[in-house]
């Protein structure tokens, strides 16, 4: 190619003519962009596409879950009214944890992602499976809600023995029972999209206590643990 202005103005951009690409443009619009600068043109003409910082707010996937008043006050019902699982098994000092869905899928939206949840944050994990997929107990525990629980839709909800809950949304069937004891592994029920979904995913989330916000980052809980959800 021969030097001239508009190479030069390119090496003033920082484009590599050679390889256009590079600079996540195509070659005609780098040499449009160029010759609008040539032309006099407006320098924020080279500012690029505009960022795409709104698309990552938005609960991709379908899961529209907040603070379900529902959902809260019938968990604390039931957690109270259920006692601790003090149960230890001497032969078990290291307890095992699981992966909740076993096969393929796709994160839908990452925990902690901003947006207009009343936290602040989503405060689980989506993980897009097709409806019907088996769903398994991270953790062992008792489960202390299992039912429809509005914007969760079906869920279920497992107090794990080192306190923490477990709360699995948007089920499509439940196949435990409240103040049922669990196993890491052990089948809770089948995704869904029920509750506040639009489309089928399973909403994992890992609360430190029993109160809506009290969530952590559930693939930092699993991989502590041993369980490398991603
Ligand atoms: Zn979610």
């Amino acid at each position: 190619m021969r030097a001239g202005p508009v190479a030069g103005v390119l090496a003033f951009m920082g484009y590599d003519i050679d390889s256009p690409r590079e600079a996540g443009s195509t070659r005609r619009d780098v040499l449009g962009v160029a010759a609008v600068l040539l032309a006099g043109g407006a320098f924020t003409a080279v500012a690029g596409p505009v960022p795409q910082a709104a698309a990552e707010s938005e609960p991709d996937g379908g899961c529209g879950l907040g603070y379900d008043a529902e959902f809260e006050e019938a968990l604390a019902d039931a957690d109270e009214a259920i006692p601790e699982d003090r149960a230890r098994d001497p032969e078990k000092p290291r307890r095992k944890f699981a992966l909740p869905i076993r096969r393929d899928f796709r994160v839908s939206a990452r925990y902690g992602i901003r947006g207009n949840w009343l936290a602040g944050h989503h405060t689980g994990i989506d993980l897009a499976v097709p409806t019907g997929t088996p769903v398994h107990a991270v953790g062992a525990g008792t489960v202390v809600l299992a039912r429809w629980s509005g914007a969760y839709g079906k869920a279920v909800t497992v107090r794990l023995r080192d306190g923490h809950y477990a709360v699995y949304a948007h089920l499509s069937r439940i196949s435990v029972r409240r103040g049922e004891r669990v196993r890491a592994g052990e089948r809770l029920g089948r995704s869904g999209s029920t509750g506040r979904a639009t489309g089928p995913h399973l909403h994992l989330e890992i609360r430190t206590k029993r109160r809506y916000g009290s969530d952590v980052n559930p693939v930092r809980y699993l991989a502590k643990r041993g369980a490398r959800l991603l």
